[in-house]
């Protein structure tokens, strides 16, 4: 919310303060409000439950009466246990489609309702994508549902899905899936899900839990009602009235119509002709349109929309609000740019005159998936750069072993190649083969660092160019 990288904080935390803190960790109030005054922002607390965006976020959050918004639900779980079917199942159910005959597409979310009442899936499944907008500042997510397929049980993802899902402190729903199969057991599910502490509302637990089959569209309606109740119980609220904020979901172009993004508005209401802004990046509302293609004019809490306008792709994960002119809209995208561009350090100095561009491969291996993400966002600044590529030849959780070495060493002649961990462990016979091939591993606590230390790599590369 107050547009700080979150590497900057962890630094200032471990450094200044011998903290170690991980990307997931909360902050208690006194520490909120040591990084405001490190900032010197003003920093006032505000107990109610809302969520909110952008720079008058604070003050403008008390405006207005709250009015009950629908929840944004984002599914997680195992990889093949479902996540996919069942987005997609509910995809042909969404409000968009019914209205337009049933042809859908992925723009990022869609909005589905039971009785009258609405909600909102993200439509990126898994807790990488979760994690990496909670670790860009964007809290997006109301309610986790864990999808666990009842012929496999609690799986590796699984467990990490429920770990994400509790740093951020959402609500879980269970979908116990592919119950149709004839080896699905159910029971042995609930079993297993309680030794990750997660007890069944039936069990005598506060999770709720429904029987599904997202392929053939069973018990479907369930689920949606359990997630009403939660919603309901929650009390999700939004500020209606008023400019539009929120965040963006993902960002796309397209030749013919230039950048797509998809902006899911948590506050106020979005209209079309709207002069927006999101990080640097200056829109005017075009057209809007809902997941089945059809034009939209305004969009209120909890919704989201694929707009047309912005001159130049806004980043997945920032945040957007509404300005009320053209000239306040681009003052503060301007200003913005003037700062970055003051603030910046790392890939924007290594800007060259020469046309050569920096290439180095690299080999992650961290903590957890969630972790990975988080890395690899750090560097989106050079994802299109023409001066540095950076080529991640595999990232994976686990410790570093002897096989990323290998890995490491098949690289082509000259090409540089890292092997970076992050909170993770190198095996000592790793270690061993990385001296006898003269290549460096290089393991991180803090997520700057690691930063800075592909930024000296690629540095070194330059002076070794000259
Ligand atoms: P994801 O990796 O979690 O997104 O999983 P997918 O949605 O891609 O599903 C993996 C496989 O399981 C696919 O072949 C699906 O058709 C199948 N599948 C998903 N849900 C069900 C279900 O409810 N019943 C059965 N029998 N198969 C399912």
């Amino acid at each position: 919310k107050i547009r700080k990288p979150v590497a900057g904080i962890i630094t200032y935390f471990f450094a200044e303060r011998g903290k170690p803190l991980k990307i997931n960790d909360f902050l208690e109030k006194e520490l909120i409000a040591e990084v405001c005054e490190k900032y010197e922002l003003e920093c006032i607390f505000d107990d109610e439950k809302t969520t909110t965006a952008g720079d008058r976020g604070f003050l403008a959050e008390q405006e207005g009466d709250l009015k009950a918004r629908p929840p944004v639900v984002t599914v997680m779980g195992h990889v093949d246990h479902g996540k996919t079917t069942l987005l997609d199942t509910l995809r042909k159910r969404s409000v968009a489609a019914t209205e337009a005959g049933g042809i859908t597409q992925r723009i990022g979310a869609y909005t589905v309702e039971l009785d009258d009442q609405q909600i909102t899936f993200i439509d990126t499944p898994g807790h990488e994508a979760f994690t990496a907008m909670r670790a860009r500042g964007a809290q997006v997510t109301d309610i986790a549902v864990l999808v666990v397929a009842a012929d496999d049980g609690v799986m590796p993802q699984t467990k990490e899905a429920i770990a994400h899902a509790k740093a951020a402190e959402v609500p879980i729903i269970v979908a116990i899936n592919k119950i149709d199969k004839p080896d699905a057991d159910p029971q042995k599910t609930r079993s297993n899900l309680s030794e990750e502490g997660l007890l069944a509302e039936d069990w005598g637990g506060d999770v709720p839990m429904v029987e599904v089959s997202a392929k053939q569209n069973i018990n479907l309606d369930d689920l949606l009602e359990i997630l009403n109740l939660t919603a309901e119980v929650s009390e999700f609220k939004a500020v209606k009235d008023g400019p539009g904020a929120g965040v963006v979901l993902e960002s796309t172009f397209d030749a013919s119509r230039g950048c797509l993004a998809t902006l899911l508005v948590q506050r106020g209401t979005l209209h079309k002709c709207d002069y927006a802004v999101s990080g640097t990046k200056l829109c005017k509302v075009r057209l809007m349109q809902n997941e089945a293609g059809k034009e939209v004019l305004d969009a209120g809490p909890s919704i989201a929309v694929q707009v047309t306008g912005f001159q130049d792709s806004p980043r997945a994960g920032d945040q957007f609000e509404v300005y009320p002119t053209a000239q306040e809209a681009r003052a503060v995208a301007e200003r913005r740019a003037k700062e970055t561009a003051r603030g910046k350090v790392g890939f924007a100095g290594l800007h060259t005159d020469s046309e050569q561009t920096m290439r180095l491969a690299l080999i992650l291996k961290t903590d957890a998936q969630g972790s990975i993400a988080a890395v690899q966002h750090m560097f989106s600044d050079v994802k299109d750069s023409k001066y540095v590529n950076l080529r991640w030849v595999l990232t994976a959780p686990g410790p570093i072993t002897d096989s990323d070495v290998e890995l490491a060493a098949t690289c082509p002649e000259g090409q540089r190649v890292m092997i970076l961990g992050f909170n993770t462990q190198v095996s000592p016979s790793a270690e061993r083969k990385a001296r006898e091939c003269s290549i460096k591993i290089q393991n991180f606590k803090v997520i700057y660092e690691l930063y800075d230390a592909v930024v000296a790599a690629l540095e070194s590369d330059l002076e070794q160019e000259e």
